[in-house]
């Protein structure tokens, strides 16, 4: 395999139908009763982005891989399309996580075969060169080159078909931002996802219903599967067996009321980075320098509203189909945010006919996100065997969030916008290209409200066990065959969305452990997305 990948119009659209599986090796933990006791190479918690990739690098390799997850495996046929009932299907905790600080910041997490990757709106983006430049100089993560990590980003890409989004499925929501941005003459660019025959239906938040999304549940784990490797669904790891230094197995306690113990001779950690350190902590591993749970970046976001006279329809067409860079390097990123009625009138404000009175106007409702790459750090800490998340919203961060609103106004008003809504406390609706009540505002921290996507560093990935987690091959400090492979080992904010970073860097993680030269054979991809970045310094 070598040459081009083709990522336009045709690789985009490229459909198979709905996804089933040739090959399906589940075992439904909510059946398992009783004492269970199996024996792998290898066993991966979580099948997110990072464990999913890990389990089917590690089966390809040769080795005979059981991944526990503790959500279900759900077929494509499953997904309605609704976003109330899906969020409590998918989501952990109906989507109701939220952070402990100011402001409080919404924080969802998915929790199936495929993790958060399931319920994500599947823009890709490689590590940007400066935040690597970034992890050499403050954590000394020398391998980690934009080159040596080049042909794992094209691995992650070529197996999950990342390609553009085409102008005619992106929607009017990105059209008319797009007409905003042409008109101030400023950056952007349709993103590129990871999907195959996407037809805009609208609701990647909720489980794709065409299968087009090509997520880890369905791409990763099946080829996972193919190669050998065991899911074991609704199956809760709580320990990591310890021996003489090494991990030796785990321990898992299944829906159905059972237990499982896996022996093994290598563990990945993969619950993501919310409760892979509260899963650490709780048995004492990973603690050594004391930056466990600590570091927590979660790229804070929110919204703008505008109503427009032309109809938008935004729950036709690809959600986050758009992205704004023009103020990338200063760590504020433009992405779509468009979303189906009843999504939106969930986060609408007011109530009664207020409320009543704006949804009626939904038809010509735009909406926009803004995506910050956070100075601010929180922390995840272990009360009683749960996480509680911590995260107070710095000033520099705040200002982002002023300057990144007051750009997504002025991005309306070219548009042609009437009126622009602005998710902060108390602030009536702008009109008439007037922003100035915003510009005047001073901006607090608790008067945004906020939700956030992206949690990551919570392990984090470092040459110095004294101040990190693991290694830069993801090996935890102190511990023999145990790795950590999800978004807690990025040890900073990225300033783009983390999925191919935490996938890659999973990836380097396997071939590592399977003592494989990195696939340098991977295509290239005709095109990827290269956004503004900050320079890299010397
Ligand atoms: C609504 C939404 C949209 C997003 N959109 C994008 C996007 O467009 N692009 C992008 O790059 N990123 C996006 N993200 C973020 C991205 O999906 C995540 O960063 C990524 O999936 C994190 O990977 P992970 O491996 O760290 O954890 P996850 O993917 O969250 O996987 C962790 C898995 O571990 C399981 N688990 C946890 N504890 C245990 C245990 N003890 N035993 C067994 N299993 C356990 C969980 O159930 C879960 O399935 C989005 C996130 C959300 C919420
Ligand atoms: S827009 Fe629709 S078809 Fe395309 S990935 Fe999202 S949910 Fe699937």
């Amino acid at each position: 395999m070598s040459g081009l990948r083709p990522t336009g119009d045709a690789a985009y659209r490229d459909g198979r139908g709905a996804f089933h599986p040739p090959v399906r090796r589940v075992v439904p933990g909510r059946g398992l009763r009783g004492k269970h006791e199996v024996r792998a190479d290898a066993c991966v918690i979580g099948s997110g982005a990072g464990g999913a990739v890990a389990a089917k690098e590690l089966a390809e390799g040769g080795m005979d891989v059981v991944l526990l997850e503790e959500g279900e495996w759900w077929e494509t046929d499953d997904f309605t399309a609704r976003p109330r009932e899906m969020s409590q299907r998918l989501y952990r905790d109906a989507a109701q996580v939220t952070t402990v600080g100011t402001p409080p910041i919404i924080l969802p997490l998915g929790q199936a075969v495929g993790g958060t990757t399931l319920i994500n709106s599947a823009t890709c983006f490689r590590t940007p060169p400066h935040v690597l430049e970034r992890w050499r100089r403050e954590f000394g993560l020398e391998s980690l080159t934009p080159a040596a990590l080049d042909p794992f980003f094209r691995r992650v890409e070529r197996e999950l078909n990342v390609a553009q989004v085409p102008a005619d499925i992106a929607g009017r929501n990105a059209a008319i931002v797009r007409r905003g941005v042409e008109r101030l003459g400023w950056s952007g660019d349709y993103l590129y996802r990871n999907v195959r025959g996407c037809v805009g239906s609208g609701v990647c938040a909720f489980g794709c219903p065409t299968g087009a999304k090509q997520h880890v549940g369905i791409t990763y784990v099946p080829r996972a599967w193919a190669a050998g490797a065991t899911t074991y669904t609704g199956a809760r790891a709580h320990r990591v067996e310890v021996r003489a230094g090494r991990a030796r197995g785990v321990q898992a306690a299944t829906r159905g009321g059972g237990r499982l113990r896996v022996g093994c001779d290598h563990v990945v950690v993969a619950c993501g980075a919310i409760h892979t350190p509260v899963f650490l902590a709780r048995q004492g591993l990973g603690g050594g320098s004391g930056q466990l749970g600590r570091n927590l970046a979660i790229h804070p976001a929110t919204a703008v509203r505008a109503f427009m006279d032309e109809v938008v329809d935004m729950w036709r067409g690809v959600p986050q189909s758009y992205y704004v860079d023009e103020f990338a390097t200063e760590g504020i990123m433009l992405e779509g945010a468009a979303g189906p009625p009843d999504y939106i009138a969930m986060s609408m404000p007011g109530e009664g006919e207020a409320h009543r009175a704006l949804m009626e106007r939904y038809r010509h409702l735009a909406q926009f996100g803004l995506m910050v790459s956070d100075s601010s750090r929180g922390e995840v800490r272990n009360v009683l065997g749960r996480p509680q998340v911590r995260y107070e919203l710095d000033a520099a961060d705040t200002a982002r969030f002023h300057r990144g609103l007051e750009a997504l106004c002025e991005i309306f008003w070219a548009a042609g916008a009437r009126e622009v809504m602005v998710p902060v406390t108390g602030m009536p609706a702008l009109r008439d290209g007037d922003t100035r009540p915003l510009r005047e505002r001073r901006l607090r921290p608790g008067d945004l409200e906020l939700m956030a996507f992206h949690p990551l560093g919570t392990a984090r990935a470092g040459a110095d066990p004294a101040a990190s987690v693991v290694d830069e091959d993801l090996r935890l400090h102190g511990v023999e065959g145990l790795h950590v492979a999800d978004g807690s080992v990025v040890p900073s904010a990225l300033g783009v969305n983390p999925q191919i970073t935490i996938m890659a860097l999973a990836s380097r993680m396997a071939f590592g452990l399977l003592g494989r030269p990195a696939p340098e054979h991977e295509p290239h991809p005709e095109h990827i997305a290269t956004p503004r970045v900050a320079p890299v310094a010397a």
